[in-house]
């Protein structure tokens, strides 16, 4: 099979980069392992996520599946004191900051719209499982090696490979990219499910995210799934979980009845009706993560921590650029160069950066973060938790908290170091080996 590009994983980022590609005139081909609907983390979505789906005109399919409209998050802080709302805001043409709402959704449904849509546009899905990629000469990426159902392997053939596998890290578990580095909440784990019978704000704030913490790097979600059902998860160190010694089970009931007094007043009687689920170890961080004939999406190269719901608008954001980029590349452009996508890449990095700024200064000086929220950046606050990471960054915000973390991403070469080689070198020094070697 031939195509101008492969598209390894058909989640929100595969799913979404095909129909960008699409808007360019671009065939594309998405290889998925798993038959949908399939569950998957990953339930509140952005302000500027929401304009995404909307850009693909999927708003009155949002509205129609009835996903729960979010309008903001509101967080408890520790004893379920100092707790702050942020509404979802977009910026209007005139510059000034709107009212907008997004969605929470249910993802084994979302993904399955974006699929389904991508492939009704003209994407046609291979079911099965990449396994290898093919090189040029000159060891540019050309294509990817896919075992289907039936045990067959099928070679597509591709000017462009595009890794959107998600936390699987297809190309860089392959060693086709740069190294692969744990990232600064690498140790930490999510032990989630989901109850009934919660209670809820009242009006427009039904069906908001609320974040309830107990301590550093100890926190809680509650995400609305629908008119009754609630996604709850507890996220902590490892080294907390296991000194527990419990299930996964017990651990989660009981820190919702123990972390902070917000979520006891909201969940009185903890009725779980999904399986418990956990993710250990998911952030990290691949460097050279484009290069000669691929690209890597979202969480395929780097994803930072679920606090503040980053994680599906930076898939789907980097899949449009990435769109924008390869349409620039089989235009000729940067062709000769020894990476093609050097510009994308530090583009998108750029942007990571900014998040993962916001999650450290968030956890690393508390009370300067809420007077960022209250009363001296308010507006830059709300544009980066809406997800305006890209342009206009880093905002006067964003430089006052490179400060007093004492960051410095201002000289290019600083632009995207692993933040552990700075600041936890032992941590950053685990190559992909290492990494994988825990991870089993
Ligand atoms: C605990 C936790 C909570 C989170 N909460 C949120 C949240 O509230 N909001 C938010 O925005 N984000 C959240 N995230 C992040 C979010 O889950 C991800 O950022 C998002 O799913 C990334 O989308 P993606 O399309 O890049 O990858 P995925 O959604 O993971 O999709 C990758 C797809 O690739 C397929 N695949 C993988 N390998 C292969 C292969 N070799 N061949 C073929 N197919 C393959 C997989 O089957 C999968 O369908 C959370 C993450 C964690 C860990």
């Amino acid at each position: 099979m031939k195509t101008t590009v492969a598209i390894i994983g058909g989640g929100p980022g595969g799913a979404t980069s095909a129909m960008f590609l699409q808007n360019y005139g671009i065939d594309s081909v998405i290889i998925e392992k798993e038959i949908f609907p399939r569950y998957h983390i990953g339930e509140s979505m952005t302000g500027e996520c929401g304009a995404i789906v909307r850009k693909l005109g999927l708003e009155d399919k949002m509205l129609k599946a009835n996903f729960p409209v979010k309008r903001g998050l509101t967080v408890y802080g520790t004893g379920g004191k100092n707790s702050w709302f942020v509404p979802v805001m977009r910026r209007g043409d005139d510059g000034k900051l709107h009212p907008q709402f997004t969605w929470q959704v249910r993802r084994s449904e979302f993904d399955k719209i974006l699929l389904d849509e991508a492939i009704a546009r003209g994407t046609p899905l291979v079911q099965g499982q990449a396994f290898d990629v093919s090189k040029t000469e000159n060891g540019a990426v050309c294509g990817v090696k896919v075992r289907l159902a039936d045990g067959r392997v099928e070679e597509i053939e591709a000017e462009v490979v595009l890794d959107c596998s998600g936390q699987s890290t297809f190309l860089a578990n392959l060693g086709v990219t740069g190294p692969k580095y744990r990232g600064n909440y690498d140790r930490q784990i999510a032990i989630f499910s989901q109850v009934k019978g919660a209670i809820r704000d009242e009006g427009d704030k039904k069906d908001d995210t609320i974040i309830f913490y107990k301590g550093k790097y100890h926190w809680s979600w509650f995400i609305p799934l629908d008119e009754e059902t609630v996604s709850v998860g507890v996220v902590i160190s490892s080294a907390y979980f296991q000194e527990k010694n419990e299930s996964k089970r017990d651990f989660l009931i009981r820190e919702l009845r123990e972390l902070n007094p917000e979520i006891v007043k909201r969940i009185p009687e903890v009725h779980l009706i999904e399986e418990v689920r956990s993710i250990v170890n998911y952030s990290f961080q691949v460097r050279e993560f484009t290069g000669p004939g691929f690209i890597c999406i979202g969480d395929a190269h780097r994803f930072v921590d679920p606090i503040f719901s980053f994680g599906l608008y930076v898939s789907m954001k980097e899949a449009q650029f990435a769109a924008d980029a390869i349409a620039k590349y089989l235009d000729g452009v940067d062709r000769d160069l020894p990476n093609p996508f050097i510009r994308h890449q530090q583009f998108c990095e750029k942007g990571i950066d900014v998040v993962e700024d916001f999650v450290d200064f968030f956890w690393e000086q508390p009370l300067a973060f809420a007077a960022f929220m209250h009363v001296r950046h308010f507006d830059e606050m709300i544009d980066s938790l809406a997800g305006r990471i890209y342009d206009g960054q880093p905002s006067p915000a964003v430089s006052s908290m490179r400060k007093l973390l004492k960051r410095n991403r201002a000289e290019e070469n600083q632009v995207s170091l692993p933040a552990g080689s700075r600041y936890h070198p032992e941590r950053a020094e685990i190559g992909i080996e290492d990494y994988q070697r825990m991870k089993d």
